[in-house]
């Protein structure tokens, strides 16, 4: 893949980061927004915080050295005089911005000390008879060391040079009175100026539409491709057998929901096939999933078969193994724990354990899918909370030996457009019921000027039997300053309580610290555990009943819902505080306001997602899915659901027509995503 005209090394790794490799690539980079500089403004007229084009005569350049060194000119139009400013320039700026030279200048106006200025505008020589542009300018998103004009040369290029012909027959699209693909994509480049700029920038416009429509059919070819590639392979079927299942349950101090039963019956189906199962177990926190995933490797361990457990965290794996082989061992059966922490004798051991097949369970975190860890017969393998993992490791996993069967848990409830879109090739069970006996969480917002009387309440909560988590801050742009912060929040607690009992655990611990400190608040040894958002998913020490995360307004809605469900899970009655900073924005407030008025998962979930879009959702910033572009699954979702209609048909009859479709779409990410 690769431009089919001469593009200099420089700017091809300027390109690359743009994710921008080829020809179509360019053609389908869209603009961010368009400028209109089909007409020219008056000096007189110009608005501050507006931009416009003027055309004017450069009356004197000089070169200031205070505050620091600038090129200044003062240029003007029969109206008026304005002040350019170029804070960094070349020569050949200054020798452009010569006194008496008619220029047009394209930016935005700003008020300035000695009256109204453009900072770096875009300028150009221009004689009286120079003809505006027709059409408008587009503002393509672009990276550091790559300007407008070079881009914008490069898209026309490849828009003169690339094939956009329809690649699906007509009938695909014929009662949805859209515009043809070439005619959409010229437009948006390069709209006229009569075009309603609103419409465009809300997404209504039907050259955007049929963009929208075109990428949602190829997520639906892609993800229906690999459902029926993933039906023609063969994988080990698992017959139910039922007696570990039984002595599971007899072992059991509680009965399952019969949300939990239905969920079983579902996996337990699959698992039964000679097809590889690929089925996502959702449920909210709390709602029991990690049972049911001990009957799935049951299954698989009567049938002689390995299964391997992996999750995110070191934390969450060290209680899923701690969990399972609390349940397992009594049975006779060898659980192997597999993490980075550990030594390399104990790795060598547990390697091979794996390898001989002696250890029927191994759980872990992605260790356990590094090269040099090779299973005897790996028959099923359960990644939790899935979407924290990359695409990349999930299908390391599915080449370890022949294809396992693959059972994915996820607490962030994902909503039907997503479900519908990004999740198109698995099938889903889900647990919408929470086992019995549980005091709901209360959830207060509290301004962080109250703190005194929060220190008041978990000491009480923890003088009473009771223990307390203290999440610390979200400091998203710096690593050592949230290490920072958690120490010093701990320290500080630990001062202003000198009778409680208190820990801290954070990400950059040895796990044998780590594990040391959350064994000993399981034990109740520790009664405040002060933690940053690694406890975020999993933990579960019911126990705990008090929760205060401060400064709850920097965390995202499915965050705080996370947190918020470690407490709520014994019969204490349970509180999370959320401390805020004041003021607190606009849009913090309503987020706020949602996380305090609702407690199901699904419905916060549709809430962040609306306010954030599906990035964060789909953790695409660690794993690398491919994201859409143009389409919005919740604000097309009439798209999405023709799309999802039409697309069997389309590729029981034009199996050629899809190729070239994916092709266009998807290039080389259509291998990935149909991995
Ligand atoms: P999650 O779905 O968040 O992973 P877990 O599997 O950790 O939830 O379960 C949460 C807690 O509820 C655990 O302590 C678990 O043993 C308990 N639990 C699971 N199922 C039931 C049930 N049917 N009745 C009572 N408690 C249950
Ligand atoms: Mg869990």
């Amino acid at each position: 893949m690769s431009f089919s005209f001469p593009v200099s090394e420089t700017v091809k790794s300027k390109l690359d980061k743009l994710g921008l490799h080829c020809d179509e690539d360019l053609a389908l980079h869209l603009p961010l927004r368009w400028e209109d500089e089909t007409r020219l403004t008056l000096i007189r007229d110009l608005i501050p915080g507006h931009s416009a084009v003027i055309q004017a005569t450069v009356q004197n350049t000089e070169i200031l050295f205070r505050p620091k060194r600038q090129l200044v000119a003062t240029v003007s139009d029969d109206s008026g005089q304005l002040i350019i400013r170029l804070l960094n320039f070349y020569p050949s700026q200054l020798q452009a911005l010569q006194p008496g030279r008619l220029m047009r200048f394209s930016g935005e106006t700003r008020g300035g000390f000695f009256g109204l200025e453009m900072v770096h505008p875009r300028f150009q020589p221009v004689t009286q008879d120079t003809p505006l542009p027709s059409r408008l300018t587009p503002v393509y998103p672009t990276t550091a060391g790559l300007g407008q004009i070079t881009l914008r040369k490069l898209i026309d290029k490849a828009l003169s040079r690339v094939d956009m012909s329809e690649t699906l027959p007509a009938s695909v699209y014929s009662d949805m009175g859209l515009p043809g693909f070439a005619e959409s994509v010229r437009l948006l480049h390069q709209p006229e100026p009569d075009i309603r700029l609103t419409q465009l920038d809300s997404h209504d416009h039907p050259a955007l539409r049929r963009l929208a429509f075109d990428e949602l059919l190829a997520q639906q070819f892609s993800l229906r491709l690999a459902r029926e590639a993933r039906a023609g392979k063969h994988a080990t079927p698992l017959k139910p057998g039922g007696h570990l299942e039984q002595a599971l349950r007899d072992t059991l101090p509680f009965a399952l929901t019969s949300a939990q039963e239905k969920a079983w019956r579902e996996i337990r189906r699959d698992l039964s096939t000679a097809h590889p199962m690929r089925r996502l177990l959702q449920g909210d926190v709390g709602s029991g999933k990690t049972v049911v995933a001990a009957m799935a490797c049951l299954q698989a361990i009567e049938n002689d078969m390995q299964t391997a457990l992996m999750a995110p965290t070191e934390i969450l794996a060290e209680q899923h193994f701690q969990k399972l082989h609390g349940w397992l061992e009594p049975m006779g059966i060898e659980v192997t724990w597999l993490a980075s922490a550990l030594s390399p004798a104990q790795k060598k051991a547990a390697i091979s354990r794996i390898e001989s097949g002696q250890t029927r369970l191994a759980v872990g975190t992605h260790a356990l899918f590094q090269k040099g860890v090779n299973f005897q017969k790996l028959g099923l393998a359960i990644v939790d909370e899935q979407h924290r993992f990359g695409v990349k490791q999930r299908l390391a996993l599915s080449k370890k030996g022949l294809e396992p069967h693959q059972l994915m848990m996820s607490a962030t409830p994902i909503p039907r457009t997503l479900a519908m879109s990004y999740y198109a090739d698995l099938d889903v069970s889900v647990i919408d019921e929470l086992p019995p006996g549980r005091a709901p969480v209360a959830t207060r917002l509290v301004a962080s000027s109250r703190r005194d009387e929060i220190l008041q309440r978990v000491r009480s909560v923890c003088q009473s039997g009771g223990q307390t988590y203290w999440v610390c801050p979200l400091i998203e742009e710096s690593e050592k300053l949230q290490l920072q912060t958690a120490l010093d929040t701990y320290r500080t607690l630990q001062a202003q309580l000198p009778e409680i009992r208190t820990g801290l655990v954070h990400g950059r611990m040895k796990s044998a610290e780590k594990n040391a400190v959350m064994s000993a608040f399981q034990s109740n040894d520790i009664q405040l555990l002060v933690s940053t958002t690694v406890i975020e998913v999993g933990v579960d020490v019911p126990n705990a009943s008090l929760m205060i995360i401060e400064h709850a307004e920097r965390f995202g809605l499915s965050q705080l819902h996370q947190l918020r469900g470690r407490i709520g899970r014994g019969s204490r009655e349970s509180v999370c505080i959320l401390l805020y900073q004041t003021p607190l924005s606009e849009d913090a407030r309503s987020r706020l306001k949602i996380i305090y008025e609702s407690t199901d998962g699904f419905e916060i979930a549709r809430q962040d997602l609306l306010l954030r879009g599906p990035g964060e959702l789909l953790g695409a910033r660690q794993s690398g899915v491919p994201l859409l572009r143009f389409a919005n699954p919740e604000k097309d979702i009439d798209l999405l659901e023709i799309a999802q209609k039409r697309t069997p048909q389309i590729l029981k009859h034009h199996p050629d027509a899809v190729n070239a479709h994916l092709a266009r779409w998807f290039g080389m990410q259509t291998a990935l995503a149909a991995g």
